[in-house]
C-alpha cells in the first residue's frame, strides 16, 4: 500500500523509536533507568482524581462534549490567567480547550500554512512543531537556540527576507529540551518582531508551572501586544501529572483561537467532560500540588547535578522545566554517547540531535526518575569506564 507523500516524508516519532529500544533491552533482562521521555512518574494528585470519579458518575458527562470546551473550564482558565498573570481573557472568544496541547500545536499550522509557506521553529525544539508544519505542506525554517545566547532565538540574526515570508513562529519557554527560560526583554522584542514581520507567535508554555528555586516563569500573554500577535498553549499534563488525561488549552488572539476551533470542530469532538471537571479542580485548587511538584524536581535536580559534577561532568542546574541539557564529552556525538551509556549502564539519556541539528553535542536528561534510582544511576556511572573530560 502506497503511503501519501505527506506521511512518506514524516520521520518516525522520536520517542516511539526510543520506547522500542528500551522495551527490547528490558525483555533481555536489563534493569533500565530511563531519563528519556518527559512524562512525570508521579500519580495525578488525589483531589483531581476524586473530582473525576465524582464527575464520571454523572450521566450528563457521558455525551459528546461541547466543541469549545465547557464554559466552566474555559472560565477556570481565564480566572487562572487573571490571578496569576493579571491578564484578562474572554472565555468565549479568547480561550479554547484542547485534547492536550500537542493536539492544538499539531493543528495550528493547518489554519495558516498553505503549501510552500514558511514557518519558524526553534532548533533544538519539541518535534511536533516541525512535523505539523510539514503535514500542512509548509516549510519549517529553523532558528538556532545556542548556548552563547542562553538558548534564546537571536531575533536580529533571522534573515529579514525569511521573516517577511514566515506565517508562524513557535516559541517555547521554559524550554524543552534545553531547560532555558525567557524574560521580559526577550518577550518584548519578540512582540516587536512579530509586529514588524506580521508573524503569528505560538508560545508553548507547557512548563510554566515548573519553576525551580522560587523562580516563577512569566506568561507570553502578560506582555503588552501579545494578544494582537499570537496565542499561548498550555496544558495540565506536566504540572499536575496528567499526561494521560489529555487536557490543555490555547488562549490569546481571538482570530487565531477561532481558526483553531474551526479546524477542531471538523476533526475532533472535544475533551470528555468528566476530564474537564477534573481540570477545573486542578486549576482552582492547585497551590499545594504545584508546590509539591516543584520541590520534587528541585530535589532530584540537585541530587543528579551535584552527583554528575563530582564525576567530572560540565553541567548546569536548570531554572525551570524538568530537563537538564548536558554537553556530551569531547569526541562523542550525541547518539554515540547515549548508546555507549545505555550499553554499559542501562541508563538512557535522549540524544540531543533528536530535537534538531543544533542539539548535536548534547543529551537531554529528564528528571522524571525517583531519587533512589538517581542514586543508583550515579553509582553505575561511577563504576563504568565512561570518562567525562
Ligand atoms: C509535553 C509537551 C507538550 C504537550 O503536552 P500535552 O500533554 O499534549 O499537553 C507540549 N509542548 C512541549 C514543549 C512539551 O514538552
Amino acid at each position: 500500500m502506497e503511503n501519501a507523500d505527506r506521511i512518506k516524508n514524516l520521520p518516525p516519532y522520536l520517542f516511539a523509536e526510543i520506547d522500542k529500544m528500551i522495551s527490547k533491552a528490558k525483555e533481555k533482562g536489563v534493569d533500565v533507568i530511563s531519563f528519556g521521555i518527559g512524562d512525570p512518574d508521579q500519580p495525578t494528585h488525589q483531589n483531581i482524581v476524586n473530582k473525576m470519579i465524582e464527575a464520571v458518575q454523572r450521566p450528563s458527562t457521558h455525551s459528546y462534549p461541547s466543541y469549545q470546551g465547557l464554559f466552566e473550564y474555559r472560565k477556570a482558565i481565564a480566572d487562572w490567567y487573571r490571578k496569576k498573570y493579571q491578564v484578562e481573557l474572554n472565555p468565549d472568544q479568547e480561550v479554547v480547550s484542547l485534547i492536550g496541547s500537542k493536539e492544538g500545536i499539531a493543528h495550528l499550522p493547518f489554519c495558516y500554512i498553505n503549501p510552500g509557506d514558511k514557518a519558524l521553529i526553534p532548533d533544538p525544539g519539541y518535534p511536533v512543531y516541525k512535523t505539523s508544519i510539514l503535514l500542512a505542506g509548509g516549510e519549517a525554517v529553523t532558528v538556532p537556540l545556542l548556548a552563547d545566547n542562553n538558548f534564546l532565538p537571536n531575533l536580529d540574526k533571522i534573515d529579514p527576507a525569511i521573516a517577511r515570508e514566515a506565517k508562524l513562529f513557535f516559541v517555547n519557554y521554559p524550554n524543552n529540551p534545553t531547560g532555558a527560560v525567557a524574560g521580559d526583554e526577550f518577550y518584548k522584542e519578540l512582540i516587536d518582531f512579530a509586529r514588524q514581520y506580521q508573524i503569528i507567535i505560538a508560545h508553548d508554555s507547557a512548563y510554566s508551572e515548573i519553576g525551580l528555586d522560587g523562580y516563577d516563569p512569566p506568561s507570553f500573554m502578560q506582555y503588552p501586544g501579545a494578544k494582537e500577535v499570537g496565542i499561548e498553549f498550555n496544558s495540565l499534563s506536566k504540572p499536575f501529572n496528567m499526561t494521560g488525561w489529555r487536557i490543555g488549552w490555547a488562549v490569546g488572539n481571538e482570530d487565531v483561537i477561532e481558526s483553531l476551533g474551526r479546524i477542531k470542530t471538523n476533526i475532533d469532538s472535544g475533551i470528555f467532560e468528566a476530564v474537564q471537571y477534573a481540570g477545573i479542580e486542578a486549576l482552582t485548587n492547585s497551590t499545594n500540588n504545584i508546590q509539591q511538584v516543584r520541590s520534587l524536581y528541585t530535589r532530584r535536580r540537585d541530587l543528579l547535578v551535584e552527583g554528575l559534577q563530582q564525576l567530572g561532568w560540565t553541567i548546569k542546574k536548570n531554572k525551570a522545566s524538568f530537563y537538564l541539557w548536558a554537553q556530551v564529552p569531547e569526541g562523542f556525538t550525541s547518539a554515540d554517547f547515549s548508546k555507549q551509556v545505555f550499553q554499559q549502564t542501562g541508563i538512557f539519556f535522549t540524544p540531543g540531535n533528536g530535537y534538531g541539528k543544533e542539539g548535536e553535542g548534547y543529551v537531554r536528561i529528564a528528571l522524571t526518575v525517583p531519587e533512589n534510582r538517581i542514586i543508583e544511576a550515579l553509582q553505575r556511572l561511577k563504576e563504568s569506564d565512561i570518562v567525562f573530560s
